[in-house]
């Protein structure tokens, strides 16, 4: 073989690989959620015939999200835009508008019958996630979206969704007995907000949080008062910090009354890939059993990022640096005098 034959050979080895990748990925579906719990559901109906991205990042609050500007070429590629709404989103109505994407936009919570907020005229509480039943309505509402705009792949989808509806079947019930293995009258979840009304109603556990339905407002000392009666009245044993909300104002509660930090829940986001809550169901399984130890007395963690020890370490490092700089100087002199 001389070397224009191989040449030759090389260049259609790599148009052909080229053309098989580009329409490997081109024919599956470009699909948005605004929510890594959504883009998870998404992936455990679509499997491999879909590709999903969340806008939202892992350990983002979807409340105050504010898109970048490769969201907007994200969506303009999308065929489906997969939401929570229920008030979760209020940055996205204007910036799918102004993006001009020709997606078709569902609701995955249609179906569920929301939470009123008590404190504002229609405001539903969007974290409907959190009750497991709800979740199967919402990978039902998936799984018609996908079959709607990937109709080959229908009886796929259908499958996945029977399968995954069984597995949250199980979950929910295992949540429920898991809850009730707390003494009545610990059954008593607080938090950073209110993410957990849905949770609450569902597995019989009373929720106090400091902040509303959405993160986007300022603790008011009323409500930490509030709070201090709670956990004295109830004599908790634990409070409970999230994943996606500055701990601060919790870690001092839990100083002033002491009580212990149960966990860190994971609330508006999944946790990373290989932690325990990188999926859906492992979300919802992880926060019950540690809302169930932490009640028990069973289990705590420490909270990093204490303000004084974070001011002895810039300290620490100013005097580094001072004194790098004072003996590089006096290097200097001292070869300067002796030129
Ligand atoms: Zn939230």
């Amino acid at each position: 073989m001389n070397f224009n034959t191989m040449k030759k050979i090389l260049t259609a080895v790599i148009f052909l690989s080229l053309f098989l990748a580009n329409t490997s990925i081109a024919s599956l579906p470009k699909i948005v959620a605004t929510t890594t719990i959504i883009e998870d559901i998404t992936n455990k109906i679509g499997g491999d015939k879909v590709d999903v991205v969340s806008l939202v990042p892992i350990g983002g609050d979807p409340h105050l999200y504010e898109p970048i500007p490769q969201d907007a070429i994200t969506i303009s590629k999308a065929q489906l835009i997969l939401v929570n709404g229920l008030t979760l989103e209020g940055w996205l109505t204007e910036f799918i508008d102004n993006s001009g994407t020709k997606a078709i936009m569902i609701n995955t919570t249609t179906g569920i019958t929301p939470i009123q907020s008590s404190t504002y005229a229609n405001s539903p509480d969007p974290h409907a996630w959190m009750d497991a039943e709800n979740g199967i309505i919402y990978a039902e509402n998936i799984k018609n979206a996908l079959s709607e705009i990937d109709q080959e792949n229908q009886a796929f989808y259908q499958a996945n969704f029977d399968a995954y509806k069984k597995e949250l079947e199980t979950l929910d019930q295992k949540m429920k007995d898991l809850i009730q293995s707390i003494p009545d009258e610990k059954r008593v979840l607080i938090t950073s907000h209110d993410a957990f009304q849905y949770y609450g109603r569902k597995y019989g556990i009373r929720l106090e949080s400091i902040l509303g339905t959405s993160t986007d407002s300022e603790a008011q000392t009323s409500d930490i008062n509030r709070l201090y009666k709670v956990i004295r009245e109830s004599k908790v044993p634990a409070i409970f910090i999230e994943s996606t909300i500055n701990p601060q104002t919790m870690k001092q509660i839990a100083k002033d009354t002491k009580v212990k930090i149960g966990a860190k829940l994971y609330a508006d986001s999944l946790g990373e890939p290989d932690s325990p809550g990188g999926s859906y169901t492992g979300m919802l399984l992880t926060n019950t059993e540690n809302i169930v130890n932490g009640l028990l007395g069973k289990s705590s963690i420490e909270v990093e990022g204490n303000d004084a020890e974070n001011g002895g370490k810039s300290n620490i490092i100013f005097f580094i640096i001072f004194g790098v700089l004072l003996v590089g100087g006096a290097f200097v002199m001292f070869r300067k005098m002796n030129a």
